[in-house]
């Protein structure tokens, strides 16, 4: 059964041979990693071995030329294992997505090829301990000096940062600039290039697997070769590509909510109390109903949603109620499960556990969920909304 209209019968495959993947060389080392706190990188090589990395890069530079409908395949399954396999998806059809649109050839050839093998990993690293949210503030620059940017700053909670090996960092092109964001760039900068140093793997409340970083710049001299598209317009770029960023999450936070009703409901059904099953309860049937109705609304909403943009049409406002009421939604219905686990909810062999603490962190990330509501209420014609 194709889990969206538009599918094919090469989604299905592609589905099926992603998930015989998945169970072998990610589900039974995936507690393993989550002790660790690291995703190893023979995983993300293996990954692109079998094309699943970036597949919507273009034949000449390694990749399949698919489009984002498969990345949508490969995010649910992703997904499906466990939240802190992140890190892929925001490779795949975050970060990538820049080079693919705004790199030059040079830079598409140097770096696309190692992004689809897993040679490459990536990283994006727009937020620094001062701002997140308010993207114009940041305080990194890149003062041009010869034929090179010399960058000073620091960034954080950066998703792949201690397994990445090429971060797209913003940064501060014309600290003067008014309005701010038009000061903002984009610089590719390598691992290894002298001033770039990692800092602390985060400890986070969930997503264990996925490293999130710190990352530092001090006087790090980065070839002005490696700017990507034009000066001053980072930020432009930041908020055309935020849109399929938003998108994914919600996915993400869709095959969350699917997860937590399936296994659920299983629970409920096997699990007795007072000589009868948990699922015998009114209770427990009428928040379960609530659940699967709330799903069917979320699958039916990306549904239309990733058809309009497949078709390239602007989901601005659409994506930002989708990843704001999909993503609210998961987290109120990882609560509600694991209560009708019962104390095996709060146990770590429960995967509702890890569901209840990996969840929260999508309400924030990719723009908060109180951003999301600036965004509609603006494009509402509300006076005070932010700009979109
Ligand atoms: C696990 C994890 C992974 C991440 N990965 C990355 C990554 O790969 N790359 C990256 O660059 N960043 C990443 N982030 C950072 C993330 O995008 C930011 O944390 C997020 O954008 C919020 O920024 P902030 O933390 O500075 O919060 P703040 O901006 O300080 O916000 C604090 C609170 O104020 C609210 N607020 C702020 N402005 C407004 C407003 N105008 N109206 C109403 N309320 C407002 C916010 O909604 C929030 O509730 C990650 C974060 C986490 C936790």
């Amino acid at each position: 059964m194709p889990r969206y209209r538009w599918e094919t019968e090469e989604h299905d495959l592609f589905r099926e041979s992603l998930r015989k993947f998945l169970e072998k060389e990610a589900v039974p080392h995936y507690e393993q990693w989550e002790h660790d706190r690291l995703i190893p990188k023979s995983f993300w090589k293996k990954l692109g071995e079998m094309g699943f990395l970036c597949p919507q890069v273009e034949e000449k530079y390694g990749g399949l030329g698919l489009d984002f409908s498969f990345g949508v395949v490969i995010e649910e399954e992703m997904e499906r294992v466990g939240a802190g396999l992140t890190g892929v998806g925001l490779h795949n059809d975050i970060v990538v997505p820049y080079i693919e649109a705004y790199g030059t050839e040079e830079q598409k050839k140097r770096f696309l090829p190692g992004c689809v093998t897993g040679d490459l990993i990536t990283a994006i690293a727009m937020t620094e301990p001062g701002t997140g949210s308010d993207l114009a503030n940041i305080r990194t620059t890149a003062i041009k000096d010869g034929d090179h940017y010399i960058v000073n700053g620091q960034k954080t909670f950066i998703t792949n940062g201690i397994n990445t090996n090429l971060a797209l960092v913003a940064v501060k092109t014309d600290p003067k600039a008014e309005p701010k964001h038009r000061g903002v760039s984009l610089l590719l900068i390598e691992e290894g290039t002298p001033g770039f140093t990692k800092g602390r793997k985060l400890d986070k409340v969930g997503m264990y697997s996925q490293d999130t970083a710190e990352l530092y710049f001090e006087d790090c001299r980065v070839p002005a070769t490696n700017l990507l598209g034009e000066e001053g317009k980072g930020f432009k770029y930041m908020m055309e590509k935020l849109q399929q960023e938003r998108l994914t999450v919600a996915i993400g936070a869709q095959t969350a909510m699917e997860d937590m009703l399936e296994i659920t409901l299983d629970y409920v059904k096997s699990r007795e109390a007072f000589g009868r099953p948990v699922a015998a309860f009114q209770n427990t049937q009428f928040k379960l109903a609530e659940l699967a109705t709330e799903a069917e609304l979320g699958k039916a909403f990306l549904e239309s949603l990733i058809a309009d943009h497949l078709e390239g049409k602007d989901i601005v406002t659409k994506v930002s109620m989708a990843k704001y009421w999909i993503t609210e939604t998961a987290r109120k219905a990882a609560a509600e499960c694991m209560q009708l686990h019962g104390g095996y909810g709060y146990m770590e062999e429960y995967k509702i556990a890890r569901w209840y603490r990996d969840i929260p962190v999508m309400s924030i990330y990719a723009g908060t969920n109180e951003i999301m509501k600036t965004i509609i209420a603006k494009n509402m014609g509300l006076s005070g909304g932010r700009k979109a």
